[in-house]
C-alpha cells in the first residue's frame, strides 16, 4: 500500500511538473512522403553514423489514414496534422460536411503567438494550405491564394506567384493584392526586410534550384518570428515538401538529396530549442510515398553483406505508420501509437493552454 502512494505520489509530481513547464514555442516540421523506409535509407547510405532523427529526445508513431480512405493524401493527412480533424482526401480544412476546421496557426494568432509556414513547394499547396485554408479541394489555388493574403502567417516562403498572377490576373495586380493585403513580398531569399508581414515568393511553383534553402529558409523564419512576437512565443511549420516527388518518381538518390535538405532544417530547428528551455521540436510525415523497402543485394542474405537494394512498390502513396521525433521542451508529452489528428489535437492544446 505505501509504495502504491509513493508511486502516485511520484506520477502526480511529474504531472505537475510537466504542467508547470512552458512550451512558448512549437516548430513542426513535415517530410511530405517521409515513411520510415526514408528515414532508414538515410541511417543507412550515413553508415550508421547518427543522424538528427538518431538523435531525437522521445518518438512516436502515427496512422496516416483519413476518412474515406486507407491511404492518405497531403490535403486529409495535413488537415489532420494541422487542426486535429481527420477528413476526406483532398479536402483541405474542412470536414466532408463542409464545416471549418480550426489549424494550429489560427489558435496561435489568437493567443497573440506569431506564426510562419516554410515550404518547399508552392505555398498553395497541400500540406502548407492545410495550416491557413478552408477548401473543399485542395487544387482551388486561385481561392488558397485569396486565403494566404487573409491569413494571420507573419510570414510564409515558398513558391507560388503563379497561382497569385492567375487570381489576380497579371503580376502588376498580384502585387497590388499582396499589397494591399499588408504582406511585404520579397523575391530573393537574402533580400532583408523589416516589416511584419513578409511573403517570400522565390519561384513561380516549386522552388527547383536551392542549394541549402530549407535551412537558411528556417533561420529566416525563425529570426523574424522571434522580432515579431518576443513575448508569446510563435508556431512555424516547415515542410520538406519534394520528398514525396521523388517517392513518386521512384528516385531513390533524388530523395536523399531532398532528405539531406529537410534534415538541415531539422538541425537548424533543434539547435533553436537546444539553447532555450521553451521550444517544442516535432518532426514528423504526412504519408509514405512509392512503397520503398530496403533489401538485401542478394536474395541469400545468410551471406555476409551483399549490398543493399532500394525498391519501390507503387508511383503513389502507401498506408503505413509514419514516425514522430521530438526534440526540446515538452517531448514526454507525445507518446506511443497515435492517430495523426491526436498529434494535431495535442499541438493545438499545448498552444491554446501554455
Ligand atoms: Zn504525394
Amino acid at each position: 500500500m505505501r509504495r502504491v502512494i509513493i508511486t502516485i505520489a511520484a506520477i502526480v509530481a511529474t504531472m505537475f511538473s510537466t504542467e508547470a513547464q512552458e512550451i512558448k514555442n512549437i516548430i513542426y516540421l513535415i517530410g511530405d512522403g517521409m515513411g520510415l523506409t526514408s528515414v532508414s535509407m538515410m541511417m543507412i547510405e550515413n553508415n550508421y553514423t547518427p543522424t538528427i532523427f538518431d538523435k531525437a529526445e522521445n518518438i512516436a508513431l502515427q496512422k496516416s489514414y483519413s476518412l474515406d480512405n486507407r491511404v492518405t493524401d497531403s490535403a486529409a493527412s495535413g488537415t489532420a496534422l494541422a487542426s486535429g480533424h481527420k477528413t476526406n482526401n483532398t479536402m483541405l480544412g474542412m470536414l466532408p460536411d463542409g464545416t471549418h476546421t480550426e489549424s494550429l496557426m489560427e489558435v496561435a494568432a489568437k493567443r497573440n503567438k506569431a506564426t510562419g509556414i516554410v515550404v518547399t513547394t508552392y505555398l498553395q499547396h497541400a500540406t502548407p494550405g492545410a495550416f491557413y485554408a478552408h477548401v473543399a479541394s485542395r487544387h482551388e489555388y486561385t481561392t488558397i491564394s485569396e486565403q494566404l493574403l487573409a491569413s494571420d502567417i507573419d510570414i510564409a516562403i515558398g513558391g507560388g506567384m503563379a497561382f497569385f498572377e492567375e487570381r489576380y490576373d497579371g503580376r502588376n495586380n498580384a502585387l497590388n493584392a499582396i499589397h494591399t493585403s499588408g504582406y511585404t513580398l520579397i523575391e530573393d531569399i537574402n533580400d532583408e526586410c523589416d516589416s511584419d508581414r513578409i511573403i517570400a515568393l522565390l519561384a513561380p511553383k516549386e522552388i527547383e534550384s536551392r542549394t541549402g534553402y530549407l535551412a537558411t529558409a528556417t533561420t529566416k523564419a525563425i529570426e523574424h518570428l522571434d522580432r515579431v512576437d518576443d513575448e508569446n512565443g510563435f508556431v512555424l511549420m516547415v515542410e520538406g515538401s519534394l520528398i514525396d516527388g521523388m517517392g513518386h518518381g521512384n528516385n531513390a538518390v533524388g530523395q536523399q538529396a531532398e532528405m539531406r535538405d529537410f534534415m538541415e532544417a531539422v538541425e537548424v530547428a533543434v539547435a533553436y530549442a537546444a539553447k532555450r528551455d521553451d521550444t517544442l521540436v516535432v518532426v514528423t510525415a504526412d504519408h509514405g510515398t512509392g512503397g520503398l523497402t530496403i533489401i538485401s543485394g542478394n536474395a541469400d542474405f545468410n551471406l555476409s553483406e551483399q549490398g543493399v537494394e532500394y525498391h519501390w512498390a507503387t508511383t503513389g502513396h502507401s498506408g503505413e505508420l509514419v514516425p514522430i521525433y521530438l526534440y526540446g521542451t515538452g517531448t514526454e508529452l507525445i507518446n506511443g501509437i497515435m492517430e495523426n489528428s491526436e498529434l494535431g489535437a495535442m499541438l493545438k492544446e499545448i498552444v491554446a493552454t501554455r
